[in-house]
């Protein structure tokens, strides 16, 4: 039994990501403390440290607005930043802005309860602190958690094995080495050329192979720059208003209203557009008609036939069994090019599955491989990771956990029912990873910080969502996701990359605009679906 004094504040935040930092910011005007399990501020870009990590939005949307000094000020030096600018940011931002005063760091949070009589929450880190606050913001981040599939034998292996997502500060040397690479996401195909540079032998274990299109990073080109920093108020408003967040080209012409060369010239230019994500808005129906959506497919296939010279290899990089953009898109540089270096070999984990680590590599279901390395990108136990880490309980002791074992439930994505006085910032059925995301948190963490305002002005204590308001916002989730093709490809959004996890789409795919105008109206129309007492 902890002896260790309670301490009383106002707001505890959970996590010292984007949306984090700038809750902390946002609601400085009440105690508030922000709990944090990494030792620096940046979230997922304190964490995914990895050989070329990289954001996959333009550096000068992917930032804050909060704040026109600070983007007036701030330079990135290329148009797709690298993991250490991102963090460099992140701190410049913390430093700027004397966000750290709030921020325990190596402080994860292990458990939560709420106390109906005097609603408030009580929080208990793995530390031994105890707070209690009226509110918590769950700015936990919809990839935190990294998936480790449960290969048998880990233990055994005698050489090095590292998650992406937990790579060491100070680097690995791949040099001389024969490493083993699974996962080919966004992660993977990322990491995977730099690796290849360094390393002896790299054999990359595929189960499904990614639509990879060219990011065309380069250093950020001061017109550019000088351009979007003289409209950024603007902009930042247009980009809202965009179905991503991001002033992508949307087209507003079918695939179907084309001749084949005019296609072929739309989705080549999309290629080479330099405009991460092109391709999927090239048409205004690649993500909602399968026959426009396998068009673009096959555009893509032609290029990796056309970059890998192995053809055997090209096909098996083909991918033939979901919708492109119905998973993540990936944003590469070299990436189908590297299967050229004669020390790469991809095999295919699909037909012949990863069996077991040993002592001195890994078996698949037909061979064993000699390594001295293992990297896995296999990706996160996405958007309700997090919170299902902390033991969290609501109204009644119910436990979150027991709440979302066949799937989260939310309203707006913003409350679960039950669980008064907590928010989330990119929480289960938002928009999350399918719109840019410190735009859209800073949006949603100045919604809840509205929100939070009210209840003092207006008199409150506690604020809960209705079962029928999570029930309708399931049917809202539910028939936008009707008219995408996401909903026919297995993957973090769906849940379906974890063995055994239940759920359906967790993401919002109905656009940001429908998503903060459904939001904003059940405030705007005294609160509908909330309880407030
Ligand atoms: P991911 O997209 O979930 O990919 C995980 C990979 O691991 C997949 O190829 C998966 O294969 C493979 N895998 C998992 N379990 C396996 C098993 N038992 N055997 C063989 N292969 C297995 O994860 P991620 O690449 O880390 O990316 C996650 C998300 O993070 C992205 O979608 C994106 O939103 C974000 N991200 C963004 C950037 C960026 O901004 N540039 C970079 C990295 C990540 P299957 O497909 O067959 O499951």
């Amino acid at each position: 039994m902890s002896t260790s004094k309670v301490e009383t504040v106002d707001i505890v935040i959970i996590g010292a990501g984007f949306s984090g930092m700038y809750a902390i910011h946002r609601l400085r005007h009440y105690n508030v403390v922000c709990l944090e399990a990494g030792d620096g501020v940046g979230g997922t870009w304190y964490w995914n440290r990895y050989p070329g990590a990289r954001v996959d939005i333009e550096s000068v949307e992917y930032s804050y607005g909060f704040d026109e000094t600070l983007q007036q000020e701030w330079s990135w030096p290329e148009y797709f930043s690298a993991q250490p600018d991102l963090e460099r940011y992140a701190n410049h931002v913390a430093d700027r802005f004397n966000l750290r005063e709030h921020i325990r760091f190596s402080n994860p949070v292990d458990s939560m309860t709420f106390d109906e009589r005097e609603n408030r929450w009580h929080v208990y880190t793995a530390n031994g602190d105890q707070l209690t606050c009226r509110y918590v913001i769950a700015a936990t981040g919809s990839l935190t958690a990294p998936n480790l599939p449960p290969w048998p034998g880990r233990e055994k292996f005698a050489g090095e094995i590292y998650h992406t997502a937990r790579w060491p500060a100070e680097g690995v040397n791949f040099s001389g080495k024969r490493v083993g690479f699974i996962g080919t996401g966004s992660t993977g195909i990322q990491a995977m050329p730099i690796i290849a540079e360094e390393a002896d032998a790299l054999y990359v274990f595929q189960r499904t192979p990614a639509f990879c299109m060219p990011s065309g990073n380069r250093p950020l080109d001061e017109a550019h720059e000088q351009e979007w920093k003289a409209n950024y108020p603007e902009r930042r408003k247009q980009m809202l208003n965009t179905y991503g967040a991001s002033l992508v080209n949307y087209a507003d012409r079918s695939g179907h209203d084309y001749t084949p060369q005019e296609r072929a010239d739309i989705l080549e230019q999309a290629w080479n557009s330099k405009s991460a994500f092109q391709l999927l808005f090239a048409f205004r129906d690649v993500l909602t008609d399968a026959e426009v959506n396998e068009m673009v497919c096959e555009f893509v296939r032609g290029k990796i036939r056309t970059i890998v010279k192995d053809p055997a290899t090209a096909e098996l990089l083909c991918p033939t069994t979901y919708p492109i953009g119905g998973k993540r898109l990936c944003i590469g540089s070299g990436y189908y090019e590297m299967y050229n270096r004669e020390n790469v070999t991809l095999v295919d984990a699909r037909t012949a599955p990863i069996a077991a680590f040993t002592e001195s590599g890994l078996r698949t279901s037909s061979v064993h491989y000699d390594l001295d390395v293992i990297v896995t990108a296999t990706g996160f136990d996405a958007v309700t990771g997090a919170m299902d880490r902390i033991k969290i309980e609501g109204c009644d002791s119910r436990k979150l956990v027991d709440k979302w074992v066949d799937g989260p439930t939310t309203y707006l994505g913003a409350m679960t029912s039950g669980f008064p006085n907590l928010f989330m910032i990119h929480g289960p059925s938002t928009p999350a990873a399918q719109a840019q995301m410190i735009t859209t948190g800073e949006w949603q963490v100045n919604w809840t910080a509205d929100i939070i305002d009210a209840m003092g002005r207006d008199g409150f204590t506690c604020i809960d969502v209705t079962p029928e308001a999570e029930t309708e916002w399931a049917q809202e989730v539910e028939m936008v996701s009707m008219q995408s093709l996401h909903r026919f490809a297995d993957s973090w959004y769906n849940g379906k990359n974890i063995e055994g996890k239940k759920g359906g789409l967790m993401i919002y795919v109905g656009g940001f605009p429908r998503f903060a105008q459904l939001c904003e109206s059940a405030v705007a129309d005294g609160y509908q679906g909330f309880v407030r007492k």
